[in-house]
């Protein structure tokens, strides 16, 4: 394969280019790792940005209705829109879920849309990187909106939400006791809440859950990056498209006054490094199962297992193998 060419490409906005260029970086396959990162040097000069929303909500509550109208909106505006989608359930079932093109047909059809659905048969750990990997090969290609859409479940939310400059948590209409299903952890990272089914006999749930939630983000911590009165809880539609126009107001408010104060260069700053460190763990675990470790592992796990020697001596001769030490 021509990376140099792949990557001209996909620089040029080739949509088949950039679906070949993101099957390269989720492939397992040595060799392909190897042209992944040429290809994600040669295009990362580029320089282009685009704004990453993460979007997260219980199956249901029709974050691809949602996508799919506010996908259009924003095309209707002029803007290139790529929607990612990680579904950890995949790596277990072996079968996709979420960014089903049936999903969003008239997104689909757009010129200014690519959808990528949710890599089957992924090891969770490497899921991040090729999502970041995804995400980068998308700015490059010239969107201008990259939308990351995950279920809420386990560390996915957390995790798209370490790659998003923005994150939206979808909601659904709800009793009050429901409002206490929501983690407070993902309250804290999310940026917007919108309460979707803001239509019909739900409009009026939805009120008051809106005004329920919007409570209780007062109620949590301000965050140096969020300007006075955010973060803030709003109502959709997304079959009416209500208040899609007022959710993207939100949205460009909070960017523009995070760019010019400072924070969006520092978030982004602060995820390179996240994903750096987190890398660095992933990389190291891996290395604890290379065919040299593994039986050193397995051997002194026989001699502790045999009482001969303590676990935390063990640990430590581990760590001593690889040439690493406990700081303990
Ligand atoms: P997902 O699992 O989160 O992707 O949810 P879907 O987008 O598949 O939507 C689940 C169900 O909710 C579908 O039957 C949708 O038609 C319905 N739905 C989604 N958005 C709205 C909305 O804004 N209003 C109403 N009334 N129904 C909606």
């Amino acid at each position: 394969m021509d990376i140099q060419d792949l990557a001209k490409r996909v620089i040029a906005g080739e949509r088949r280019a950039l679906a070949r260029a993101i099957t390269l970086v989720e492939s397992g396959r040595a060799d392909h790792r190897a042209q992944a990162v040429e290809l994600l040097e040669t295009t990362a000069p580029e320089g282009r940005q685009a704004l990453r929303i993460g979007l997260s909500g219980t199956p249901g509550v029709g974050k691809s209705t949602f996508i799919e109208a506010f996908g259009m909106f924003l095309i209707e505006k002029g803007l290139k829109v790529a929607v990612l989608a990680v579904d950890p359930s995949s790596a277990r079932s072996g079968g996709s879920i979420l960014g089903d093109k049936t999903r969003m047909e008239s997104l689909s059809r757009e010129k200014n849309a690519f959808i990528r659905p949710s890599p089957s048969q992924a090891q969770m750990g490497g899921v991040a990187r090729r999502t970041r990997e995804a995400v980068a090969l998308c700015e490059a290609a010239g969107f201008d909106i990259v939308l990351i859409e995950t279920v809420g479940v386990g560390q996915s939310e957390t995790m798209v939400a370490e790659m998003s400059d923005l994150f939206l948590l979808l909601l659904a209409p709800a009793g009050g006791d429901e409002l206490q299903g929501v983690k407070r952890g993902i309250m804290e990272i999310a940026d917007l809440i919108l309460v979707n089914k803001a239509d019909g006999p739900l409009k009026e749930t939805a009120m008051r859950t809106c005004a329920d939630y919007a409570g209780a983000l007062r109620l949590l911590r301000k965050r140096v990056y969020d300007p006075e009165g955010f973060p803030k809880a709003q109502m959709v539609s997304a079959v009416t498209h209500d208040g899609l126009p007022e959710a993207w107001e939100t949205m460009e408010e909070l960017v523009a006054w995070r760019r010019e104060h400072g924070h969006w260069e520092k978030r982004r700053a602060a995820q390179a490094r996240h994903w750096f460190e987190e890398d660095l763990r992933i990389g190291l675990l891996s290395a604890l199962e290379t065919s040299n470790a593994r039986a050193r592992i397995d051997a002194l796990g026989g001699q502790v297992a045999a009482g001969e020697l303590s676990a935390s001596r063990a640990a430590d001769e581990m760590l001593a193998f690889l040439k690493l030490a406990s700081d303990s």
